[in-house]
């Protein structure tokens, strides 16, 4: 008989086959220490198989070949697992080629001694039996206890590693870390059960039973509490690069996370800060931060002025545990004293350009001013006439009132300039414009129409009221007296009237019948007003 129905031996196999299983899980994930957990829960696996297939051998020699293959797993546990804990605490930076070669020293010696010098591992191995099962009795040699010492302590150094790690570790990290913890501390404190009370166990080592225990929660871990699911680290990672500031608070204002961008607001390393008080920390800026923690959403732009003026946006987000009470704060710090001085600029840039604007707006109509007045008497010129004059005369049409104008022409005025100078003429026409101006009601407009001749527009007045308005007109012109250097000078103008509807209808017209009613006023003899007269009427 080479085989045993041993009942360690079922135990054995199915914690083994747990661990495996577990190790298959995670050999998928791509998450940092997933291949190390992977690769450590195989050694597990192997450890427990071989342990297994140990107390179901029946001849010695089969028990001792499969205690070698035991070993390939006892080495690779401890090791595999200080290598595990570095990844998930992000200390992978220690896991260099010399630090590896290091830690596969004592393994590769173990593995020596196991199938090349067994006796320095096991002085003596000696056939037994116990409750009808065949085992053996092992003596324990001087490597055994180095390697028991040596595994204990690279256990021992991971969970000081966890323990100090989960410190300053985000609560989820946290978590992470006490399940590592917890999985781990049962098979090391059946491991260590073994090592001193060997006989009392009846010979049986726990710890590799208990390896599917382990593996069991790690799988808890991995289903229920996204363990090494990639996007919480992601999201850690992210908060640890962005070079925005990050604050945790608990309830009482202490800071419990700092990510390491807050070195740039606060000028000093920034796990110095881990479980002050939020308020010494930031009294750097010598700025009360009491109104910070209110208890609601709050966003505050803040001026710094200790070293070189900076602006920080701060915004204060309360958080709450699951039964909505507040369990703390995290407060984001952005420096905007970039965007801050953006700003200023374009406000500068933009008040400046509503200036040049302005100016500009002036400027303009300005021109637009000098395109329809004359630059002397500063009267409508005769562009503006042409352009209005239709557009009023189409209103007119529209609201069916009749429209008047005048054409006036000074009479004589050639003479003025000839006697007085044409100096003395531009005074005249001048004077001239304002009078006409002055005399003229809301709504009408007097243009300069050609040389010494002025267009005066009346829409909305009959014919009759705008001839006695141009007779009245005419009279204050003539006993206008304009002085010029010594002299007085007196002048007349000649007036046509015409009007709308009934001597046209377009402006041409229009100018056309007041233009023949001022020449039939200067052919009577000037210095008088006449309406224009139909030729048909005239027809005697
Ligand atoms: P009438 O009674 O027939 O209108 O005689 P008039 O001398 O007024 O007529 P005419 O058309 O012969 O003369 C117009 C004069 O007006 C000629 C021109 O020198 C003068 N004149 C035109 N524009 C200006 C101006 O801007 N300034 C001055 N000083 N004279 C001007
Ligand atoms: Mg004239
Ligand atoms: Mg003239």
């Amino acid at each position: 008989m080479i085989f045993q129905f041993h009942p360690y031996s079922i135990i054995l196999a199915i914690s083994a086959f747990a661990t495996l299983a577990v190790s298959t899980i995670t050999w998928r994930r791509s998450a940092p220490g997933s291949l190390a957990l992977s690769i450590m829960l195989m050694g597990m696996f192997i450890w427990g198989v071989a342990y297994a297939v140990v107390w179901a051998a029946v001849p010695l020699d089969l028990k001792t070949f499969w205690l070698k293959i035991m070993y390939f797993g006892v080495v690779i546990v401890p090791t595999l697992f200080l290598v595990f804990t570095l990844q998930i605490t992000h200390k992978d930076n220690w896991l260099t080629f010399r630090s590896i070669v290091i830690l596969s020293i004592e393994p590769l010696l173990i593995l020596l001694m196991v199938w090349g010098y067994s006796n320095l591992m096991f002085a003596s191995i000696e056939p037994a039996v116990q409750d009808g099962f065949a085992t053996m009795s092992v003596q324990r040699g001087i490597w055994f206890l180095i390697n028991s010492l040596y595994s204990y302590l690279i256990i021992l150094l991971s969970l000081v590693i966890l323990i100090v790690s989960s410190r300053n570790a985000n609560s989820f990290f946290k978590r992470q870390y006490f399940i590592v913890l917890y999985g781990s501390i049962i098979p090391l404190i059946l491991s260590i059960i073994a090592q001193t009370q060997y006989t009392a166990l009846s010979q049986l080592d726990l710890a590799p039973i208990s390896f599917g225990i382990s593996g069991i929660v790690y799988a808890y871990a991995i289903f229920r509490h996204q363990f090494m699911d990639l996007i919480p680290i992601a999201r850690s990672r992210l908060i640890e690069k962005m070079s925005d500031g990050v604050l945790v608070l608990d309830v009482q204002g202490r800071i419990v996370d700092i990510n390491a961008a807050m070195e740039n607001f606060l000028d000093a390393s920034p796990s110095t800060f881990i479980g002050k008080n939020v308020s010494d920390a930031l009294s750097i800026w010598n700025e009360t931060t009491e109104h910070l923690l209110t208890g609601l959403e709050t966003r505050t732009e803040l001026r710094l002025s200790n070293k070189s003026p900076r602006y920080l946006d701060l915004r204060v987000t309360p958080l709450y545990d699951n039964d909505q009470r507040l369990s703390g704060r995290l407060i984001i710090f952005r420096d905007v004293t970039d965007r801050k001085e953006v700003e200023k600029d374009l406000r500068h840039a933009m008040d400046r350009l509503q200036t040049q604007l302005i100016e500009i707006g002036l400027l303009q109509s300005k021109l637009r001013e000098q395109a329809i007045r004359d630059a002397l008497t500063n009267l409508f010129n005769r562009r503006y006439l042409e352009e209005t004059l239709e557009r009023e005369l189409a209103r007119a049409a529209r609201e069916r009132y009749p429209l008047c104008i005048v054409m006036m022409d000074i009479d004589h005025f050639k003479t003025v300039n000839d006697t007085y100078g044409h100096e003395a003429g531009d005074v005249v026409l001048k004077t001239l414009a304002n009078m006409v101006t002055a005399q003229s009601r809301q709504g009408d407009f007097v243009c300069r129409f050609g040389g010494e001749e002025f267009v005066l527009v009346m829409p909305n007045i009959g014919i009759n009221v705008a001839n006695e308005r141009a007779v009245s007109l005419n009279k204050a012109i003539s006993s206008l007296f304009v002085p010029f250097g010594r002299f007085n000078l007196n002048i007349t103008v000649s007036m046509g009237i015409s009007w709308f509807p009934a001597h046209g209808e377009t402006k041409e017209d229009l100018l056309r019948t007041a233009d023949k009613a001022l020449y039939a006023a200067k052919n009577k003899g000037r210095n008088q007003v006449s309406v224009y007269q139909e030729p048909e009427i005239r027809t005697e």
